[in-house]
């Protein structure tokens, strides 16, 4: 089996006021098809950075990092990987629905959006907000609308960004049961971001971070 991301040595530092911050430093990982994946870590640990560069969105300072599976950088986002961001990322002009059929129209399968649509919002109990726009829905509600829009596209991975730092715990056991009970028997392999240890147990897989230190292969018991 081929992975679909590997990464060795990646690293990431930014400047800051002049001094380079360390925010991943090299690591080395790969992720296979159907892994259920936690990254934990305190805040300002370097997950978001983790997630921005494993979805092709920025530039490493240094090392290595392919997608042997899903083919150029270009072609990842939004159709191949799914990325849930940490902040609100819902488009404010836009419906729910109109945002959740964005990756479609941006992969150009515009044209039949509306059942996918509606059966991506039906998976998140969200059909009653289908013409809302985003400034009148929840932190909650936005979260799982954008977990809607992540997996309209059936893509093969979805990298999430604290995606139910907005939800009380019940909803987001209720989304994370909605998310797997859609990925079910499918191969797509799913990395959440979280510091919520109650999530980060329904993984099969932990990966710690630790001020930009990445390890990685902690699993937990019954999994592969
Ligand atoms: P986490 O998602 O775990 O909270 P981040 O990846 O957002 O952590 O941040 C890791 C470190 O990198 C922090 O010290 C943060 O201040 C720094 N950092 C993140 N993004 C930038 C940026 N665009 N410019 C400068 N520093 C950044
Ligand atoms: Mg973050």
């Amino acid at each position: 089996m081929t992975p679909l991301i590997e990464a060795d040595g990646l690293g990431r530092s930014y400047q800051q006021a002049g001094e380079a911050v360390v925010a991943l430093s090299p690591a080395s990982l790969r992720i296979w098809p159907s892994q259920r994946i936690a990254l934990v870590g305190r805040s300002g640990s370097g997950k978001s950075t983790l997630l921005h560069l494993l979805a092709g969105l920025d530039q490493p300072s240094c090392g290595k990092l392919a997608w042997p599976t899903l083919g150029p950088v270009e072609s990842l986002l939004p159709e191949k990987v799914a990325l849930v961001f940490q902040a609100p990322s819902l488009l404010d002009s836009l419906s729910v629905a109109e945002n959740v059929a964005l990756p479609l129209l941006m992969a150009g399968q515009g044209r039949d959006s509306a059942a996918r649509v509606a059966f991506a919002l039906k998976t998140f109990g969200l059909l009653a907000l289908v013409d809302k726009l985003p400034q009148t829905l929840s932190g909650g509600q936005m979260q799982c609308v954008a977990m809607a829009r992540a997996i309209v596209g059936q893509p093969k991975l979805i990298l999430a960004d604290e995606p139910t730092g907005q939800l009380d715990q019940l909803s987001a056991q209720a989304l994370l049961d909605a998310l797997f009970r859609h990925l079910a028997d499918s191969e797509c392999a799913l990395l959440i971001a979280t510091h919520d240890p109650v999530i980060a147990a329904r993984m099969d897989i932990h990966w710690h971070m630790e001020h930009g230190l990445l390890s990685c292969g902690e699993r937990t018991a019954g999994s592969v």
